[in-house]
């Protein structure tokens, strides 16, 4: 059952998290890195995830550790605001498959919305233009 089960060392984010495969970074600390969702909902989606865990979803974090992990997503939210003029975010997460979680890291979704230009489908389209992507990190970064 994708709600329950071991942490598998070769998802996606644990291969970028050692370096194995790229990502458009943000920024990371000893807790966290964010980095660009390579199939964005909107301009400027992008992902943070927690360092040093096996926990596949917010159920099997550790409690003491959501406060400095939340305030990482906090300060990514608002870097978004500030760097894309947005007209509002989305901040949220998806624990499990029906939930439509597909990677199994734990990983909180910070979405931009702009008023009048519909969401792209989770799990959709295709990949973002990597020069774009980096342009947007370099905006999101500087207004950290
Ligand atoms: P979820 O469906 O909530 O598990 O979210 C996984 C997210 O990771 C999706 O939005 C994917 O587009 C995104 N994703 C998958 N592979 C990569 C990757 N290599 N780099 C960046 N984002 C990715």
């Amino acid at each position: 059952m994708s709600l329950v089960g071991e942490y598998d060392g070769n998802n996606i984010f644990a291969k970028i998290l050692r370096g194995e495969m790229p990502c458009v970074k943000i920024f990371e600390d000893d807790n966290v890195l964010a980095f660009m969702d390579i199939f964005p909902q909107s301009q400027g989606h992008c992902l943070v995830i927690p360092k040093n865990t096996t926990a596949r979803n917010l159920l099997e974090f550790p409690a003491d550790r959501l406060g400095p992990y939340f305030a990482a997503a906090q300060k990514l939210a608002k870097a978004v605001v500030k760097a894309l003029d947005c007209d509002g975010v989305i901040v949220t997460q998806f624990n499990g498959a029906p939930a439509g979680q597909t990677v199994y890291h734990l990983h909180v979704h910070i979405i931009p919305r702009y008023t009048n230009l519909p969401l792209q489908p989770h799990h959709g389209g295709k990949p973002a233009d990597t020069t774009v992507l980096r342009e947007q990190a370099a905006r999101i970064a500087a207004a950290l």
